[in-house]
C-alpha cells in the first residue's frame, strides 16, 4: 500500500490510474478506523480495480465549540490495519494544503440539511459536501462507499451527486455494531465505561420501537414519546434529538411506513452519540 500526503501528486497519480482504464473505489473516512470503516473497504475491494481510502479530519464540517482538537487520530495504526485490508493507496492531506488561505468555494445542498442534524450542527454539511466533492475530484472515482450510521450524510451526498451530474455511483452501507449492539464510531472511545454502558439505551430503543411498529403501533408521536421516555431513564443522556423521518425527503412523518426511519442523536456526557434505523425493518441482532 501506498502512502500519499500531496495533493498534486496524488491527483496526477489518480489521473494516471483512470487512464489506464482502471476502476476506482473510494471510501472517505476521518480515521481511527474501526470495523464499520473496515466493512466499507472490504465492500470496495470487491468493486474496483484500485481501492483508495482517504483520511482527513476535515476541520470545515466541525463546529466552533466541537471536538475538531480532540478527535482521535492514528495514521500508522490505521495504515496497518488499511494495507490488511487491501487498500492500495492511502491518502492522507494536510488541512493547510486543502484548504490554503483564500479558499471560497463551497457546496451547500439545501432542504436535506437543515433537519436532525443540520439543526444541531449549523454548516456541518456544507462542510461535508464541500470535503466530499474535493475529494471527487482528487480521486475521481467510479464508485463511492458510505456508511448508513451517518444516515443524514448518506443522502445528502447522494442528492449532492444526482443534482450536480457528478460520475460516481454510491453505495449505502449497513451498520456496523459491536457485540452489545452499539454502533461502532470513532467517538466511541471518549466513553467512560458507565456512560458506554448508557449509550446502550439507543439500540434497546431501537429496538424497543421496531418490535412496536411491527405489531401494529404506527403512531410516530406515539414511538417517539416512548423512545423519550425511556432515553430520559439514563442520568446522563440529554436528547439532541429523536425523530422519525422518510428515508429519501429526511422529513419528519406521522405515520409509520415502509421508508420511516427513525433517527436519534443523544449526548452522553461530552459526546454525542447517533444510531438510525428503518422501522419495519427486522431489528438489529
Ligand atoms: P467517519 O470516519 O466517522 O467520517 O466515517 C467514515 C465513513 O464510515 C462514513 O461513511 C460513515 O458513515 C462510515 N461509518 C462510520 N461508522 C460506521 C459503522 N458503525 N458502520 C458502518 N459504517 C460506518
Amino acid at each position: 500500500m501506498e502512502i500519499i500526503q500531496d495533493i498534486q501528486a496524488f491527483q496526477q497519480r489518480m489521473l494516471a490510474e483512470r487512464q489506464q482504464g482502471k476502476t476506482i473505489s473510494f471510501v472517505p473516512t476521518m480515521g481511527f478506523l474501526h470495523q464499520g470503516h473496515l466493512s466499507l473497504l472490504e465492500e470496495g475491494r470487491g468493486r474496483g480495480d484500485l481501492l483508495v481510502l482517504s483520511i482527513f479530519v476535515n476541520p470545515i464540517q466541525f463546529g466552533p465549540n466541537e471536538d475538531f482538537d480532540s478527535y482521535p487520530r492514528a495514521l500508522q495504526r490505521d495504515a496497518e490495519l488499511a494495507a490488511k485490508t487491501g487498500v492500495d493507496i492511502l491518502f492522507a492531506p494536510d488541512a493547510e494544503a486543502m484548504y490554503p488561505p483564500g479558499c471560497a468555494t463551497s457546496v451547500q445542498v439545501s432542504g436535506l440539511t437543515e433537519n436532525l442534524c443540520g439543526a444541531s450542527r449549523p454548516g456541518h454539511f456544507d462542510g461535508v459536501t464541500t470535503v466530499v466533492n474535493k475529494l471527487f475530484n482528487l480521486v475521481q472515482p467510479h464508485v463511492a462507499l458510505f456508511g448508513m450510521k451517518d444516515f443524514q450524510q448518506l443522502a445528502v451526498i447522494r442528492k449532492m451527486v444526482a443534482d450536480l451530474n457528478m460520475p460516481v455511483k454510491i453505495i449505502g452501507m449497513p451498520i456496523v455494531r459491536e457485540a452489545d449492539g452499539l454502533a461502532m464510531s470513532s467517538r466511541n472511545t471518549y466513553l467512560s465505561p458507565e456512560l458506554r454502558q448508557q449509550g446502550l439505551a439507543l439500540i434497546a430503543t431501537i429496538r424497543t420501537l421496531c418490535a412496536a411498529a411491527v405489531a401494529g403501533q404506527r403512531d410516530a408521536a406515539t414511538l417517539i414519546a416512548q423512545a423519550r421516555d425511556f432515553i430520559t431513564t439514563q442520568p446522563d443522556a440529554r436528547i439532541d434529538y429523536i425523530q422519525i423521518c422518510h428515508d429519501e425527503t429526511l422529513q419528519d412523518m406521522d405515520t409509520v411506513d415502509e421508508h420511516s426511519v427513525v433517527l436519534l442523536a443523544v449526548r452522553f456526557g461530552e459526546t454525542r452519540l447517533i444510531d438510525n434505523h428503518y422501522l419495519l425493518q427486522p431489528e438489529p441482532a
